[in-house]
């Protein structure tokens, strides 16, 4: 494995690279390739923390909970709450605040305070040629104009490797309670959710749990604001089954950002995008042995027999992603949604541009 100390090493190391790379930051990602290891696990360290002004930048390779015990001191977080996949994916491994990024990792909070890529506001990185690129800081030939930003996140490391993400943080909220919304079907819990996130209650997470047949809201804030939204909400939502105050708030949370249902279930695991109203009739057509909805998140969690390709059954705009199958599923069915013609075309262009040589994780994003 090949692990750069310094981000002029990193570069050194791409420049002379003539096959493909694997890169990893803490490997728990689970999207490896075939080729040579390239790890960030050396580029560590917090370059910049002021909290008065929520920024913090930091290398690439920095443990996702050192990030979050740092921020932690200073009650502030990550608000886009980024998912931990070891649970799911039996991976081991650090998850980094690279990988978050370049997989553009977000969760239930995402319909309140957004994604990840809403959160980054810079990055550093090393192009397919071995070039240092910084955030607007360097004119690319033929792709000036790009938000570099907005292009890094979620490209999973295919146009550049992250030597270092400058992101926006935000205040831990005082207090988070949650009203679990027991004895609902899909689409009680449907109008259950829709009816809290377009109430005046500011709602920070809406999920269902097809299997516990509950639908969760989650609120945040100061603490006596927070058991009052509680409260309306539970007297507002009754007609759709029979809401309750949940004691226990960050475990339920956390299991609903990690998928945890699914944990240690055998078969394919998918993660479908589409439009929160379009999830209703969608939900039968998949055939899923299971389901899990993260409606604050946008994403609905399938189960299905190893080996089926889910991607015909979405008659709706959408994507879906393999995230957890065996090797051969994954070489058969690929991990990403394929991409209509053009824009297929323009991602090619674009790998070109960053990764002439075609040696940063080839194959896994078309
Ligand atoms: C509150 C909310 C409302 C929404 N409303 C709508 C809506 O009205 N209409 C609608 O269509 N969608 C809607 N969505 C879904 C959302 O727009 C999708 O998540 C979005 O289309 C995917 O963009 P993303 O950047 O979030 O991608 P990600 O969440 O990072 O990825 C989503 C999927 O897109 C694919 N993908 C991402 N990047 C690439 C890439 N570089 N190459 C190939 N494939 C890639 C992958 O298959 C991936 O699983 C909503 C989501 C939320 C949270």
């Amino acid at each position: 494995m090949l692990t750069p100390q310094s981000e002029a090493e990193l570069a050194e190391i791409i420049a002379g690279a003539s096959g493909p790379l694997c890169i990893q930051g803490g490997g728990t990602r689970g999207l490896a390739i075939d080729g040579e290891g390239l790890s960030t696990r050396g580029l560590t360290g917090v370059e910049l923390y002021e909290p008065g002004a929520l920024t913090l930048v930091v290398r690439a390779g920095t443990p996702v909970a050192e990030v979050e015990a740092l921020l932690a001191a200073e009650n502030q977080r990550l608000a886009f709450e980024p998912m931990d996949h070891r649970g799911l994916l039996g991976t081991g491994g650090e998850p980094t605040i690279g990988g978050v990024i370049a997989a553009g990792v977000s969760g239930p909070r995402r319909i309140q305070a957004g994604s990840a890529r809403d959160h980054l506001l810079g990055v550093r990185f090393a192009d397919g040629a071995g070039q240092i690129v910084k955030n607007g800081g360097r004119v690319m030939k033929n792709v000036t104009g790009y938000d570099l930003v907005k292009l890094m996140c979620g490209a999973h490391g295919t146009l550049g490797v992250l030597s270092e993400v400058s992101l926006k943080v935000l205040p831990v909220a005082e207090a988070s309670a949650t009203v679990a919304i027991e004895g609902a079907d899909l689409g009680a819990a449907v109008a259950a959710m829709s009816a809290a996130l377009g109430s005046p209650y500011d709602v920070t997470g809406a999920a269902y749990d097809p299997e516990k047949q509950t639908a969760f809201i989650r609120v945040e804030g100061f603490a006596d604001s927070a058991a009052y939204r509680c409260r309306r909400l539970v007297s507002e939502l009754a007609g759709f089954g029979s809401p309750r105050i949940e004691d226990e708030s960050a475990a339920l949370w956390r299991g609903i950002r990690d998928a945890a249902a699914f944990q240690g279930r055998a078969g394919d695991i998918w993660r479908i995008s589409v439009k929160p109203s379009d999830a209703v009739a969608l939900a039968p057509r998949l055939q899923a042995e299971a389901l899990q909805f993260d409606w604050g998140g946008g994403l609905i969690w399938a189960l299905l027999p190893a080996g089926t390709d889910l991607r015909p059954r979405i008659n709706v705009p959408g994507h879906a992603a393999l995230v957890r199958a065996g090797a051969g599923t994954r070489a058969r069915l690929g991990v990403f949604q394929p991409q209509p013609g053009p824009l297929a075309a323009l991602s090619a262009g674009l790998r070109r541009q960053f990764d002439p040589k075609g040696i940063l994780n080839p194959g896994l994003m078309g």
